[in-house]
């Protein structure tokens, strides 16, 4: 039994947010019935349709409400592409929050394609800087340039961050750089994992390019146990390592900082099938999952995953995406019930 109440920020988003999130909480609340976490709900408003009603995706409201929450759970967001729109909510948040590390697990499922049965890898991507400094420049008409930004002090917090998860895994960390052709920049990232590594001696090491990185992992995924990288290969070699396991139903990403997570699956908000309870809510219950991890509730983790899987693995309860014809809700249902009979 905890006593500790957490309080969690939840933000529904639009197109089919409302549908995964809502099916997540189903899955929370079973968690909260076995007595293995005790959370307290605050819903915002974010996304598309808080545009029109506050000018806004993401409302100084929402904003203040989730400063006194742990950690939050963010459903998908329609980001508006006209110029002048505001840049999205999730951008928005990393940087308010200074949520440096992103973290993308990669696990084969039951009953979901994979390149291979034994994937189980972590992609740890920088958040905050590299090509994502956004400062970019026409310096003449025809010819841009954009300011890769690597400082050392981010690049050992990263490598920290990613050596420790390593510790807790299979002791295996992989570096993802292009030091060879970037020698400054690429090459400070490199020589910062190499000068925290030096704490870390049971941690087996990889050095790769980031061409060589991508061919890996589809060549021997199944090798890979954390991987760290900047920010834009993080971006890259995340969505491959999702394909690698199944795709976008199923992947489900973290944002975190010194003092806050926040907690997403990596699709978007698909609006075609918004309001069909027909998308996959798995990202997202895999989203929770690694908010009751954060938050060191690792016994509702544990069990939350024990029920996806099993769910999965019997294959009555399975989403259009994964040759099923079960409802979003259905998932929800079936994983929620799992949760309490598997306690
Ligand atoms: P998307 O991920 O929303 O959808 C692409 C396709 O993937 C869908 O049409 C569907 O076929 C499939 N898909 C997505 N989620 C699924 C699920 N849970 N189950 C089954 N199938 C699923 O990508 P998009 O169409 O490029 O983007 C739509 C909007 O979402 C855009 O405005 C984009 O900016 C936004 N977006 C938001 C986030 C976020 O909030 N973090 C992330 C990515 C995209």
């Amino acid at each position: 039994m905890t006593t500790t109440v957490h309080k969690i920020a939840v933000l529904p988003g639009d197109g089919i947010g409302p549908e995964v999130v809502d099916a997540t909480l189903m899955v929370l609340d079973a968690a909260q019935k076995t007595g293995l976490v005790h959370l307290e709900y605050l819903k915002g408003d974010a996304g598309f349709d808080s545009i029109k009603k506050f000018g806004t995706n993401l409302p100084e409201k929402t904003v203040e409400m989730m400063k006194r929450t742990s950690a939050c759970l963010k459903g998908p967001m329609t980001t508006p592409e006209e110029p002048g729109t505001p840049r999205s909510a999730a951008v928005t948040m990393r940087s308010l929050f200074n949520l440096y590390a992103n973290v993308r697990p990669a696990r084969t499922l039951p009953n979901v394609t994979a390149l291979n049965p034994g994937i189980d890898l972590i992609v740890v991507r920088e958040n905050t800087e590299g090509l994502y400094s956004g400062k970019e420049f026409e310096v003449t008409p025809g010819v841009g340039v954009a300011m890769k930004i690597i400082t050392r002090a981010a690049s050992e917090r990263i490598a920290k961050f990613a050596l420790e998860l390593a510790m807790k895994r299979r002791k295996k960390l992989a570096f993802v750089h292009k030091a060879n052709i970037l020698k400054i920049t690429d090459g400070i990232f490199k020589q910062s994992v190499l000068d925290v590594a030096k704490d870390y001696p049971d941690v087996e090491l990889e050095d790769l390019h980031i061409d060589a990185a991508a061919m890996q992992l589809i060549r021997r995924p199944e090798s890979f146990d954390v991987m760290v990288t900047m920010n834009l290969y993080g971006d890259i070699l995340s969505d491959e390592a999702a394909a690698a396991v199944g795709g976008l139903g199923v992947a489900a990403g973290a944002n975190i900082g010194e003092t806050y997570g926040m907690f997403e699956p990596v699709h978007g908000s698909a609006p075609k099938y918004t309001g069909q309870n027909k998308v996959n809510p798995v990202a997202t219950i895999e989203a929770g999952r690694m908010m009751l991890d954060y938050l060191g509730e690792s016994k509702a983790a544990n069990l939350v995953e024990k029920a996806t899987t099993s769910v999965l693995k019997e294959g009555k309860v399975l989403t259009y995406d994964l040759g099923g014809k079960a409802r979003t809700s259905d998932v929800g249902k079936a994983i929620a019930e799992k949760v309490v009979s598997l306690k």
